[in-house]
């Protein structure tokens, strides 16, 4: 069994892989333990009562996994070859081959490529309102973006933040209808058009943004304690493009589940899923994919 990935998806595919004594190879990528690598402190993963750091909560998923025999390469995949098994993938210089493989190489958030968003991410620079709104009760905080997400995420930091500001780089938002009406009627949602973000300001944590108006080139200031980024995701399966079903966003299609249109590839985890995009929703598809794939090699 080859698993792509190690996120939570990938490496609970693992752990129950390896369980089911199956020879398991995670193809980990060259910087291993996906998004939860970014994050501080996770608060919504059952069975951690106190919280615990996304790099711990990889780390441990990690040990799991090997504790039953899983093996874990740090290259990243380049080329993958479905067209006859057993399937081939190459990284590194090396080709691996496997009876069966699951995708769970993940989706990334995109950023807006501004050093202050790198250097102050998981200090107030977030991508996820579901896991860090509430570090933000009645604090000052803003999203950046007009699609779904961004109202999304608007939405949910309005339960907890004093004040929420959009900022979206034209007048109009791509959002649907129904998301733009909740976040208009939201009293603490307020939108700041045709404006970009310049730079996150503050030192060891955020302290504000500086914004330019698209039209006058203008430049000002807004104090904020946080800034959630929403200007999309994208899956990452560039090497399957031509091996495997993907739909316009480039996700990965389900067949039945966890099962692909190539039989005998599954998948799990925010490569599939844009919409819930949790550890813990990539962790039970990454189960399941490994259920699945169990029973396939079993043949039955
Ligand atoms: P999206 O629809 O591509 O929207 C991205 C937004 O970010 C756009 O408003 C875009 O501005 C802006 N943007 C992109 N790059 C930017 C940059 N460099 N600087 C500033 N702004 C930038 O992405 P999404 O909102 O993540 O949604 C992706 C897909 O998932 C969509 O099909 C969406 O419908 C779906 N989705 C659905 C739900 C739901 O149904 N509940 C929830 C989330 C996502 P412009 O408008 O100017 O291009």
């Amino acid at each position: 069994m080859i698993i792509l990935g190690s996120g939570p998806a990938g490496l609970t595919a693992a752990i129950y892989a390896g369980r089911a004594e199956l020879k398991t190879l995670v193809i980990a990528g060259a910087t291993w333990g996906g998004q939860l690598m970014l994050t501080t402190e996770v608060e919504n993963f059952p069975g951690f009562n106190e919280g615990i750091l996304g790099p711990d909560l990889v780390d441990n998923m990690w040990k799991q996994a090997k504790r039953f025999g899983a093996e874990m390469i740090f290259e990243d995949a380049t080329v993958a070859d479905f067209s006859s098994k057993p399937f081939k993938i190459t990284a590194g210089s090396k080709v691996y081959e496997g009876k069966s493989v699951i995708i769970a190489t993940g989706a990334s958030a995109k950023w807006l490529g501004l050093e202050s968003e790198k250097r102050l991410r998981g200090k107030g620079v977030s991508v996820c309102a579901t896991c860090d709104a509430a570090f933000f009760k009645d604090k000052k905080v803003s999203v950046v973006g007009g699609g779904d997400t961004a109202m999304e995420e608007a939405l949910a930091l309005s339960k907890f933040a004093s004040e929420v500001k959009v900022i979206h780089r034209r007048d109009k938002l791509r959002a649907s209808k129904i998301l733009q009406e909740r976040a208009f009627s939201d009293p603490k949602i307020e939108f700041i058009w045709n404006s970009t973000v310049q730079e996150i300001l503050g030192t060891d944590g955020v302290e504000g943004v500086r914004l330019k108006k698209v039209k006058t080139n203008e430049e000002f200031e807004l104090a904020c304690d946080a800034v959630f980024i929403a200007i999309g995701w994208k899956p990452e399966t560039e090497i399957f493009k031509s091996q495997i079903g993907l739909d316009e966003a480039g996700s990965v299609i389900a067949t039945d589940n966890t099962r692909t249109n190539v039989e005998g590839v599954f998948m799990a985890g925010d490569v599939q899923d844009y919409r819930y995009r949790q550890a813990i929703t990539a962790a039970g598809a990454g189960c399941m994919a490994a259920l699945d794939a169990q029973k396939y090699l079993e043949g039955a």
